[in-house]
Protein backbone atom coordinates (compact mmCIF):
# COMPACT_ATOMS: atom_id res chain seq x y z
CA UNK A 1 0.00 0.00 0.00
CA UNK A 2 2.71 2.39 0.75
CA UNK A 3 6.33 1.88 -0.97
CA UNK A 4 9.08 4.27 0.22
CA UNK A 5 12.24 4.15 -2.09
CA UNK A 6 15.44 5.11 -1.02
CA UNK A 7 15.00 8.23 0.44
CA UNK A 8 17.16 11.16 1.26
CA UNK A 9 16.44 14.10 3.27
CA UNK A 10 18.42 16.95 3.89
CA UNK A 11 18.77 20.20 5.81
CA UNK A 12 21.02 22.37 4.57
CA UNK A 13 24.11 20.01 4.45
CA UNK A 14 23.16 17.54 7.00
CA UNK A 15 21.96 14.61 5.33
CA UNK A 16 18.96 12.91 8.05
CA UNK A 17 17.58 10.69 5.59
CA UNK A 18 20.13 8.39 4.32
CA UNK A 19 18.30 6.36 2.05
CA UNK A 20 15.21 4.86 3.14
CA UNK A 21 13.51 2.27 2.05
CA UNK A 22 10.42 -0.18 2.90
CA UNK A 23 7.00 -1.41 1.61
CA UNK A 24 3.94 -1.04 3.97
CA UNK A 25 1.10 -3.27 3.48
CA UNK A 26 -2.89 -2.64 4.02
CA UNK A 27 -3.89 -3.54 7.98
CA UNK A 28 0.10 -3.69 8.77
CA UNK A 29 1.02 -1.84 12.16
CA UNK A 30 4.96 -0.54 11.49
CA UNK A 31 7.07 0.50 14.91
CA UNK A 32 9.56 2.51 14.29
CA UNK A 33 12.11 2.76 16.74
CA UNK A 34 15.25 4.57 17.21
CA UNK A 35 17.49 7.20 19.58
CA UNK A 36 16.14 10.56 19.58
CA UNK A 37 17.79 12.58 16.34
CA UNK A 38 17.55 9.04 14.50
CA UNK A 39 15.10 10.72 11.62
CA UNK A 40 11.71 8.91 12.95
CA UNK A 41 9.91 12.18 12.67
CA UNK A 42 11.55 13.44 9.38
CA UNK A 43 10.68 10.11 7.84
CA UNK A 44 6.93 10.37 8.44
CA UNK A 45 6.79 13.71 7.78
CA UNK A 46 8.06 12.76 4.20
CA UNK A 47 5.54 10.07 4.29
CA UNK A 48 3.13 12.99 4.62
CA UNK A 49 4.84 15.57 2.20
CA UNK A 50 5.46 17.57 5.42
CA UNK A 51 8.88 17.71 4.13
CA UNK A 52 9.69 16.71 0.49
CA UNK A 53 12.37 14.02 -0.02
CA UNK A 54 15.44 15.27 -2.06
CA UNK A 55 15.52 11.98 -3.82
CA UNK A 56 13.76 8.95 -3.85
CA UNK A 57 10.19 7.96 -4.21
CA UNK A 58 6.91 7.29 -1.63
CA UNK A 59 3.85 5.44 -3.76
CA UNK A 60 0.79 5.10 -2.01
CA UNK A 61 -2.07 3.12 -3.71
CA UNK A 62 -0.63 3.64 -7.09
CA UNK A 63 0.21 7.38 -6.68
CA UNK A 64 3.49 8.99 -7.05
CA UNK A 65 4.71 12.06 -4.77
CA UNK A 66 2.82 15.09 -5.23
CA UNK A 67 3.62 17.43 -7.66
CA UNK A 68 0.56 19.57 -8.07
CA UNK A 69 -1.54 21.20 -5.25
CA UNK A 70 -4.53 18.76 -6.32
CA UNK A 71 -2.33 15.60 -5.61
CA UNK A 72 -0.87 17.10 -2.88
CA UNK A 73 -4.49 17.45 -1.33
CA UNK A 74 -5.34 14.23 -2.57
CA UNK A 75 -2.27 12.66 -1.01
CA UNK A 76 -2.80 14.06 2.57
CA UNK A 77 -6.70 13.23 2.66
CA UNK A 78 -5.36 9.76 2.63
CA UNK A 79 -3.00 9.98 5.41
CA UNK A 80 -4.07 10.87 9.31
CA UNK A 81 -1.52 12.13 11.37
CA UNK A 82 -1.41 12.27 15.41
CA UNK A 83 1.43 14.57 16.87
CA UNK A 84 3.06 14.60 20.30
CA UNK A 85 1.49 17.91 21.25
CA UNK A 86 -1.96 17.62 20.28
CA UNK A 87 -2.26 20.23 17.82
CA UNK A 88 -5.87 20.65 18.64
CA UNK A 89 -7.77 24.01 17.67
CA UNK A 90 -7.86 25.80 20.74
CA UNK A 91 -10.78 28.00 20.49
CA UNK A 92 -13.36 25.30 19.00
CA UNK A 93 -15.05 23.03 20.84
CA UNK A 94 -14.15 19.22 20.93
CA UNK A 95 -16.76 18.52 17.93
CA UNK A 96 -15.54 21.13 15.65
CA UNK A 97 -12.57 20.48 15.95
CA UNK A 98 -13.37 16.92 14.41
CA UNK A 99 -16.27 18.29 11.81
CA UNK A 100 -13.84 21.00 10.72
CA UNK A 101 -11.56 19.58 7.95
CA UNK A 102 -15.03 17.02 6.69
CA UNK A 103 -16.57 20.25 6.20
CA UNK A 104 -14.26 22.77 4.90
CA UNK A 105 -12.23 20.17 2.76
CA UNK A 106 -14.36 17.16 1.59
CA UNK A 107 -17.54 19.18 1.34
CA UNK A 108 -19.58 17.31 4.24
CA UNK A 109 -22.59 18.46 5.30
CA UNK A 110 -22.94 19.61 8.90
CA UNK A 111 -25.01 17.55 10.06
CA UNK A 112 -23.37 14.38 8.29
CA UNK A 113 -20.41 15.36 9.70
CA UNK A 114 -21.57 15.80 13.24
CA UNK A 115 -23.20 12.36 13.33
CA UNK A 116 -20.15 10.67 11.99
CA UNK A 117 -17.66 13.27 14.83
CA UNK A 118 -20.28 11.73 17.17
CA UNK A 119 -19.65 8.54 16.40
CA UNK A 120 -16.00 9.04 16.47
CA UNK A 121 -16.16 10.15 19.92
CA UNK A 122 -18.29 7.40 21.07
CA UNK A 123 -15.48 5.20 19.64
CA UNK A 124 -12.16 6.89 21.57
CA UNK A 125 -14.94 7.08 24.52
CA UNK A 126 -15.62 11.03 24.69
CA UNK A 127 -18.80 11.34 23.44
CA UNK A 128 -19.67 13.28 26.42
CA UNK A 129 -16.93 15.57 26.60
CA UNK A 130 -18.10 17.29 22.74
CA UNK A 131 -19.03 20.16 23.72
CA UNK A 132 -16.29 21.19 25.62
CA UNK A 133 -12.83 23.34 24.56
CA UNK A 134 -10.06 21.62 24.11
CA UNK A 135 -8.19 23.59 27.70
CA UNK A 136 -10.78 21.51 29.77
CA UNK A 137 -9.27 18.15 28.90
CA UNK A 138 -6.30 15.84 29.87
CA UNK A 139 -3.77 15.46 28.00
CA UNK A 140 -5.45 11.60 27.34
CA UNK A 141 -8.35 13.10 26.24
CA UNK A 142 -6.71 15.69 24.05
CA UNK A 143 -4.93 13.26 22.54
CA UNK A 144 -7.98 10.69 21.56
CA UNK A 145 -10.08 13.87 20.46
CA UNK A 146 -6.62 14.22 18.09
CA UNK A 147 -7.33 10.73 17.29
CA UNK A 148 -10.95 10.91 16.24
CA UNK A 149 -10.43 14.02 14.31
CA UNK A 150 -7.84 12.15 12.34
CA UNK A 151 -10.13 9.73 11.74
CA UNK A 152 -12.69 12.04 10.26
CA UNK A 153 -11.06 12.51 7.01
CA UNK A 154 -11.39 8.34 6.71
CA UNK A 155 -7.68 7.92 5.88
CA UNK A 156 -5.89 4.86 4.53
CA UNK A 157 -3.56 5.41 6.58
CA UNK A 158 -2.51 6.63 10.43
CA UNK A 159 1.16 8.15 10.91
CA UNK A 160 1.62 8.33 14.78
CA UNK A 161 4.61 10.56 15.91
CA UNK A 162 5.14 9.69 19.81
CA UNK A 163 1.59 9.84 20.51
CA UNK A 164 2.21 9.50 24.53
CA UNK A 165 5.06 10.71 25.30
CA UNK A 166 4.14 14.78 25.91
CA UNK A 167 1.39 12.62 28.94
CA UNK A 168 1.65 11.96 31.93
CA UNK A 169 1.95 7.97 33.19
CA UNK A 170 -1.56 7.34 34.19
CA UNK A 171 -2.79 8.84 30.61
CA UNK A 172 -0.77 6.61 28.74
CA UNK A 173 -3.41 3.42 29.12
CA UNK A 174 -6.02 5.51 27.47
CA UNK A 175 -4.68 6.35 24.68
CA UNK A 176 -2.54 2.77 23.79
CA UNK A 177 -5.72 1.42 23.71
CA UNK A 178 -7.59 3.77 21.98
CA UNK A 179 -4.41 2.49 18.93
CA UNK A 180 -4.87 -1.02 19.38
CA UNK A 181 -8.45 -1.35 18.81
CA UNK A 182 -7.60 1.14 15.87
CA UNK A 183 -5.13 -1.73 15.12
CA UNK A 184 -7.53 -4.60 15.63
CA UNK A 185 -10.06 -2.90 13.22
CA UNK A 186 -7.41 -3.37 10.41
CA UNK A 187 -5.98 0.52 10.33
CA UNK A 188 -2.63 0.51 8.69
CA UNK A 189 -0.31 2.42 10.68
CA UNK A 190 3.14 3.74 11.31
CA UNK A 191 3.70 4.58 14.92
CA UNK A 192 7.13 6.10 16.58
CA UNK A 193 6.93 5.12 20.19
CA UNK A 194 9.46 4.59 23.11
CA UNK A 195 6.09 2.15 24.46
CA UNK A 196 8.25 -1.18 23.98
CA UNK A 197 5.70 -3.21 25.51
CA UNK A 198 2.64 -1.85 23.56
CA UNK A 199 5.27 -2.25 20.03
CA UNK A 200 5.72 -5.67 20.98
CA UNK A 201 2.27 -6.71 21.53
CA UNK A 202 0.30 -4.51 18.63
CA UNK A 203 3.50 -4.47 15.80
CA UNK A 204 3.18 -6.23 13.18
CA UNK A 205 6.74 -5.12 12.32
CA UNK A 206 9.50 -3.29 14.24
CA UNK A 207 11.76 -0.72 12.04
CA UNK A 208 14.87 0.62 13.78
CA UNK A 209 16.56 3.54 12.62
CA UNK A 210 19.66 4.92 13.28
CA UNK A 211 21.58 7.68 11.76
CA UNK A 212 18.98 7.94 8.60
CA UNK A 213 18.96 4.66 7.51
CA UNK A 214 17.04 1.20 8.77
CA UNK A 215 19.55 -0.64 10.82
CA UNK A 216 17.40 -3.42 11.35
CA UNK A 217 13.35 -4.49 10.61
CA UNK A 218 11.71 -7.59 11.49
CA UNK A 219 9.02 -9.32 13.59
CA UNK A 220 8.90 -7.51 17.09
CA UNK A 221 9.92 -10.78 18.51
CA UNK A 222 12.83 -11.37 16.95
CA UNK A 223 13.34 -7.46 17.50
CA UNK A 224 13.13 -7.72 21.19
CA UNK A 225 14.30 -11.15 21.91
CA UNK A 226 17.47 -11.71 19.28
CA UNK A 227 18.29 -8.21 17.87
CA UNK A 228 21.36 -8.81 15.28
CA UNK A 229 23.34 -5.43 15.01
CA UNK A 230 25.43 -4.12 17.62
CA UNK A 231 23.25 -0.51 17.76
CA UNK A 232 20.26 -2.11 17.86
CA UNK A 233 21.28 -4.23 21.17
CA UNK A 234 22.83 -1.35 22.57
CA UNK A 235 19.36 0.65 22.30
CA UNK A 236 17.52 -2.04 23.72
CA UNK A 237 19.89 -2.38 26.82
CA UNK A 238 19.16 1.61 27.27
CA UNK A 239 15.35 1.76 26.94
CA UNK A 240 14.27 -2.14 27.88
P1 LIG B 1 13.81 11.81 15.60
O1 LIG B 1 12.36 12.03 15.36
O2 LIG B 1 14.27 10.44 15.33
O3 LIG B 1 14.22 12.25 16.99
P2 LIG B 1 14.14 13.90 13.64
O4 LIG B 1 13.65 13.32 12.38
O5 LIG B 1 13.26 14.85 14.36
O6 LIG B 1 14.64 12.73 14.61
O7 LIG B 1 15.49 14.68 13.39
C1 LIG B 1 16.62 14.09 12.77
C2 LIG B 1 17.69 15.15 12.63
O8 LIG B 1 17.27 16.15 11.71
C3 LIG B 1 18.03 15.88 13.91
O9 LIG B 1 19.39 16.07 13.97
C4 LIG B 1 17.30 17.19 13.76
O10 LIG B 1 17.94 18.20 14.48
C5 LIG B 1 17.33 17.44 12.28
N1 LIG B 1 16.16 18.20 11.80
C6 LIG B 1 14.88 17.79 11.84
N2 LIG B 1 14.06 18.71 11.29
C7 LIG B 1 14.86 19.73 10.90
C8 LIG B 1 14.62 20.98 10.24
N3 LIG B 1 13.38 21.37 9.89
N4 LIG B 1 15.69 21.77 10.00
C9 LIG B 1 16.94 21.40 10.34
N5 LIG B 1 17.23 20.23 10.94
C10 LIG B 1 16.20 19.40 11.22
MG1 LIG C 1 10.86 12.72 16.57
Amino acid sequence: MIKAENIHKKFGETEVLKGMSTDIKKGEVVVLLGPSGSGKSTFLRCLNVLETPNEGDIIIDGQHLPKTEKELDAWRQKIGMVFQNFNLFPHKSVLENITLAPMTIKGVDKQTAEQEAENLLNQVGLLDKKELYPDSLSGGQKQRVAIARALAMKPEVMLFDEPTSALDPEMVGEVLSVMKQLAKDGMTMVIVTHEMDFAREVADRVIFIDQGVIQEEGHPKDIFEAPKSERLQQFLSKVY
